[in-house]
């Protein structure tokens, strides 16, 4: 099972190297998900011959090159271990860092020196950087489009009715612990009530911290992972309630529909579709082949019950890394995250494979189950090579549309990616609120390092 050890402040190369003979598939999509600015590259880029790293890395390199002149030390990259294609590895190989959210929330703070940003992932991680770093750093991310489809379960026009309702009830006893797949909004509600800001590493660290003070807790937006954690700590499950579905941008029913009184914990009822494909029977089918089966828990209790362990993105990637030669693992995760891993664990003798792989009887499984590749975040890959080639080409210009630039406590429709800012004194006090639920984060992390 995972420990603070997998907790990663600091990135490190992921050691995935780009193969000639693999396309950089990414970036197939219909030319209306670019910009208006955005649109030439990705013409450009698609018009390619064939799209390996060989016709790629030129085209990429006419434009990244001059940016990285240009802006020298000043610029960093980043990129999430989730991201499709090839971007990772393109983004590692002009110097960029490569981590899970955690690590990316970090770096901003901890590399000063860096005042021009670009994250290649969603947009929380960006609103995230954007609500740690200094007042000098910018923050930009290559699609504003590039939303996590948890965190449009949880805006803050959904959550705060209900959180004001349950803080009317409860008061002082109830508070909110936000995942870090949220926006610094909610973060800044959980700072308001005393709460933290939480990862799939330290959810159970951060919800034992607040079940000591006697709290109730609202854990937003993933249920599955606030029910997996509440048994990990053990919890009593019958004392965990689930909110009803928020849908995608609406709530219809109130906290006083759901019988909160007798619960220790109360979870949003958001989820991730690409983790909640993961069955039991598909677990099953992995180990009486004799495989390790590890997953993630966003994934859904039933199926991290039957797995041989769970964790973070971390965790599983340091698990299979760190496993004798001859092992075999199937890992319950983004198909992208898999794929990399795969082909890192390969050069180890280990060998990897995605869990919805398993031939399961489709009736068996639920209606997500999947028999190749697995399912990747499509959102995040939103962010792909024409996106980052125009990113850096429209920043050297001194061109870059605002609706890139990420400041905390922005709102972004994802469909139009229309951005909604707060003011100047309302950023502050967001700022202040979100940073006190992600320094408590941090403090009890560290403390238990
Ligand atoms: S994999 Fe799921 S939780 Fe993670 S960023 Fe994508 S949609 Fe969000």
């Amino acid at each position: 099972m995972h420990s603070s050890r997998d907790i990663s402040l600091t990135p490190r190369p992921t050691g995935i190297t780009l193969q000639s003979d693999i396309p950089i598939c990414q970036g197939d999509l219909p030319l209306d998900w670019y910009q208006d600015e955005f649109a030439p590259y990705a013409e450009e880029y698609l018009a390619l011959p064939d799209r390996t790293p060989e016709s790629v890395i030129p085209w990429l390199d006419s434009y990244v090159k001059p940016a990285l002149d240009y802006f020298g030390d000043s610029l960093l990259l980043l990129a999430h271990y989730y991201m499709g294609g090839e971007i990772v590895k393109l983004v590692e190989k002009y110097g960029g860092k490569v981590a899970d959210s955690y690590a990316l929330a970090l770096q901003a703070s901890q590399n000063p020196e860096k005042k021009v940003i670009v994250e290649s992932a969603v947009h929380f991680m960006a609103e995230t950087i954007a609500t740690l770093a200094n007042d000098d750093q910018q923050v930009w991310i290559t699609n504003p489009k590039a939303g996590c489809t948890m965190e449009m379960m949880a805006k803050d026009w959904m959550v705060l009715p209900v959180a004001e309702e349950l803080i009317a009830k409860y008061g002082d006893d109830l508070l909110v612990i936000a995942y870090m797949n949220t926006s610094g909004r909610i973060k800044a509600i959980a700072g308001q009530t005393g709460g933290a800001v939480c990862t799939s590493s330290n959810a159970p660290l951060i919800v034992e911290w607040a079940r000591k003070q006697g709290k109730k807790i609202l854990f937003v937006p993933d249920e599955h992972l606030g029910r997996n954690t509440a048994v990990k700590c053990s919890m009593d499950i019958s004392r965990v309630c689930t909110l009803g579905d928020p849908h995608t941008y609406g709530v219809t029913w109130t906290a006083d529909d759901f019988d909160t009184d007798a619960a220790e914990m109360i979870c949003w009822g958001g989820y991730c579709g690409v983790h909640t494909i993961f069955t039991p029977e598909q677990v099953r089918w992995w180990k009486e082949k004799d495989w390790q089966v590890i997953i993630h828990p966003e994934s859904k209790l039933e199926a991290v019950q039957e797995a041989n362990g769970s964790g973070s993105t971390a965790y599983l990637w340091n698990t299979v890394m760190e496993a004798p030669k001859g092992s075999k693992f199937a890992v319950g995760t983004e198909g992208h995250f898999v794929r990399n891993l795969q082909e890192q664990a390969a050069v180890n003798g280990i060998e990897v494979m995605h869990l919805a792989e398993a031939k399961v009887d489709q009736d068996s499984a639920t209606s997500g189950s999947v028999t190749s590749g697995g399912c990747g975040c499509a959102t995040m890959s939103r962010n792909d090579p024409p996106h980052l080639a125009g990113m850096l080409d429209l920043l050297r210009k001194g061109n870059a549309p605002d609706i890139n630039r990420v400041l905390a406590g922005d709102v972004v429709n994802e469909q139009t990616a229309k951005r909604q800012r707060l003011s100047g004194d309302e950023r502050t006090i967001m700022v202040a609120n979100a940073k006190l639920a992600l320094e408590r984060m941090i403090e009890i992390t560290e403390a238990s390092a």
